[in-house]
Order: C-alpha cells, then sequence, then structure tokens
C-alpha cells in the first residue's frame, strides 16, 4: 500500500526571503547582523551542514507554469478588471491564453465587447471560484453566535475541521462539531478538549502520461501528468501535553482527485532485490526519503514545503517498481515537479547529505520525519534512505541522454 504525505506543512525557508528579512537590518550604510535559527527540518539541517548553498549561490529563479490553465485563468480575470483585455494584451500572457479567455468567456466571467473582454462579476476576481474546482472555501462558523471566525479553501477543510478536529484559532482552541460540505461550512465550539487532533489521508497517485524520462543506470526518473487523489480516512487524537495517541476516530469524507503534475523515480528488480538481501525495511526506506526529498526541494524549486506533496511505495503499478512520487499541490501543477525533474541529481545528492548528516540515530523531524504526514510517520527507516538514495543516484555518474517522450 502507498504510503503518503500530503503538503507537507512549514513556513517558507526560500533563500530570497532569508535575503529579504537579513536586508531589513543594517540599512543605511550601519552594520548588522542577521542569525538564522534552524528549526527541525531537513532543509535547515542541510543549510546548516552546507552555507555555501545559502552564500555561494544566487537567489534562486521564480518558478511559474505560465501556461497553466489554473494560474493563468485568475491573472486574466485580474488583468480584465483592471482594464478591459485587448487582443494585444493576451499576447503579452502567452500562447494560452487566447483558449482560456474564451473558456472563461463561455462560462460568463469575461464578457466580449468590442474594445475587449470585460470582467462581469461585482466580487474581487480571486474570490470568485476561477479556479474552477476549488470553489469558493468553506467558513468556519462559531456555532452559538453564529461568528464567522474564517474561510479554508476545500482540500484543507477536510484535514483541518472535519466534524471532531481540533481547531485553533488566533490562540483560541475550537472543537469541529459539524463539517457540512454540501452548505460549506464548519461549525465549531469554542473550548480546548485537552487533545490536539491529525487527520490520517490516503493517497493515491495514477500516471496519466509521461512527458519525459531520464536513465540513471539502472533506476529511472520520470516527469509527466497525473491524478492524485486524496481521502481523509480517520483521525488520531493525541493529549495536548505529552503528545501521547489516546484514540483514533474514523472519517466519512468523499475522496477528492487532483490532476497535477508530478516527477517520480524508481530503481529497478536487481536494485531492490539487492537492497532486500542487505534487510533494508524498502517501505521505510522510499517514505523517509520521499519525506526529505520533500523538504529540501524549496531549496532548488523556490516552492513551500506546503505547495507539494509525495506518494511513495515499495512496489507502485505505475511502474512495478519501487517509486517514489513528488507532486505539485496545486490543480494543473505550478512548474515545481518540473523544476525538480531538471535539478533531481543535486537535489537528491543534497536530501541524501541531509538525512545522513543529522545527529539522531533513527530519523527526527530535521531529517526525515514530516510534520504533516498523512501515515502517522510510519513505516520511516533512515539508513534505508541513504542506501536507497545511493542506489538511486549511483546511476548519474553515468552520462545518460534526457529524452522527451511526449511535447505539447
Ligand atoms: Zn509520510
Ligand atoms: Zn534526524
Amino acid at each position: 500500500m502507498p504510503v503518503t504525505c500530503p503538503r507537507n506543512a512549514g513556513r517558507s525557508r526560500r533563500r530570497c526571503s532569508l535575503w529579504q528579512q537579513a536586508g531589513r537590518a543594517g540599512r543605511a550604510g550601519a552594520g548588522a547582523a542577521a542569525v538564522l535559527v534552524a528549526r527541525d527540518d531537513p532543509l535547515d539541517t542541510y543549510l546548516v551542514h552546507h552555507p555555501e548553498a545559502v552564500f555561494g549561490r544566487p537567489v534562486e529563479a521564480t518558478v511559474l507554469d505560465p501556461d497553466n490553465p489554473y494560474v493563468l485563468a485568475p491573472h486574466l480575470c485580474a488583468a480584465a478588471k483592471e482594464l478591459p483585455l485587448t487582443g494585444a494584451d493576451l499576447e503579452l500572457f502567452g500562447p494560452a491564453a487566447a483558449g482560456v479567455v474564451a473558456g472563461l468567456t463561455d462560462r460568463r466571467l469575461l464578457r466580449r465587447r468590442e474594445a475587449g473582454w470585460f470582467w462581469t462579476r461585482r466580487e474581487r476576481t480571486a474570490a470568485a471560484g476561477i479556479r474552477g474546482t476549488g470553489g469558493p472555501g468553506v467558513q468556519i462558523v462559531e456555532e452559538t453566535t453564529g461568528r464567522l471566525l474564517g474561510t479554508i479553501d476545500e482540500p484543507s477543510a477536510h484535514t483541518m475541521v472535519h466534524t471532531g478536529a481540533v481547531y485553533l484559532h488566533r490562540g483560541d482552541t475550537f472543537l469541529v462539531t459539524e463539517l457540512d460540505l454540501a452548505d460549506r461550512v464548519a461549525l465549531v465550539r469554542a473550548g480546548d478538549p485537552g487533545y490536539t487532533t491529525t487527520a490520517r489521508q490516503i493517497t493515491e497517485i495514477d500516471v496519466v502520461a509521461s512527458l519525459r524520462k531520464a536513465s540513471w543506470g539502472q533506476a529511472a526518473l520520470w516527469f509527466g501528468d497525473v491524478d492524485v487523489t486524496r481521502q481523509a480516512v480517520s483521525y488520531l487524537r493525541r493529549r495536548t501535553a505529552t503528545g501521547e495517541v489516546i484514540g483514533e476516530d474514523r472519517l466519512c469524507l468523499p475522496p477528492r482527485t487532483l490532476r497535477t503534475r508530478a516527477v517520480w523515480w524508481a530503481i529497478s528488480t536487481a536494485q531492490r532485490g539487492k537492497l532486500a538481501r542487505r534487510g533494508i525495511d524498502l517501505g521505510g526506506a522510499a517514505h523517509a526519503a520521499e519525506h526529505a526529498a520533500i523538504g529540501l526541494l524549496p531549496l532548488f524549486a523556490g516552492c513551500d514545503r506546503w505547495d507539494i506533496g509525495g506518494v511513495s511505495a515499495e512496489l507502485h503499478s505505475a511502474t512495478g517498481r519501487l517509486t517514489v512520487f513528488v507532486y505539485d499541490g496545486h490543480e494543473g501543477g505550478a512548474g515545481f515537479a518540473e523544476r525538480a525533474y531538471h535539478t533531481a541529481p543535486a537535489w537528491l545528492a543534497a536530501t541524501r547529505a541531509a538525512i545522513s548528516s543529522c545527529e539522531c540515530a533513527h530519523g527526527c523531524p530535521s531529517c526525515i520525519q514530516s510534520p504533516k504526514c498523512g501515515n502517522g510517520n510510519e513505516p520511516l527507516s533512515k539508513p534505508g534512505a541513504i542506501e536507497l538514495l545511493d542506489s538511486l543516484l549511483a546511476g548519474t555518474k553515468q552520462d545518460m541522454p534526457d529524452k522527451a517522450l511526449r511535447f505539447h
């Protein structure tokens, strides 16, 4: 069964934001010192051991897929709200813009007039559910007073404000009494039950199309379109003071499917056999490598851990081999998986280094554990992940062509 780790949480630790924050001190020619306080995550572990990754490299390129209709549509609507869009404007938005504008016109979000395309709605463009699948979100409402605490996007609602969840809002604790997806509302009641909740999700991933493939000796790396199906199936209750698990309750929520893009790699059957003969926990190794790879990707793709998710399997039906997937968490893909594909040897070597340089014995939040793992960080194998990555990366030293399977 695949192990899943959707949308790992974490604040941004991109180099550009790091430099920006450091730059706020010592202006007007005055001296200043900036201190990086490393957190328990694989990226900070790597930076502490490899300061050249901060000081020796230019600020990362911004990653964006401008042809993704899910990226393009809100931008076109926002632009049309400012000034009607003209044919000349569309050229600035790239070759995909004309088709997206036609779709928005069909959906009556834009209207064609002589002077161009007009935004037809009164509300803000971002609030109109332009993303098509995202919808307007779920409102979090205090049951007794009817007070609106906030709005949460629907995918997050399944794991953050499901019935029975403990929800924190500006330092206050609430218990969710009911999540009603049909009415898009989560009813909450103030009060601290003395425990926290963590949703467990199962995630399945199907390959729709492989767009690129690179051979790394016996191992291989792909980039392509995938369908990610996620379903929150239960939640754990943990005592707030100790973190001890005190119970698990089932959830009855529908699965959600995300069409997005992913990078994935697989080792050969022979490589797998070699690792198995050495007694390596293959599922734990793949899962641990996946967590750490997600943690390190922000260094290479300019994303947050929020933006990406992963699936790993000892044997995955898409490849018939031990496989690790890292996918873009945004509908249509946001360009992070593609960037990961192109920087994969450096990215996965850094992942290996972050795991091996961590001083813990069996894995910790600084290397292979993930705060938002859909499987409660089970199973994980730190030594297994190092051996698996060594096996995978051995082939990158051979010069193999990177071939495009299909362009579109
Ligand atoms: Zn996980
Ligand atoms: Zn560790």
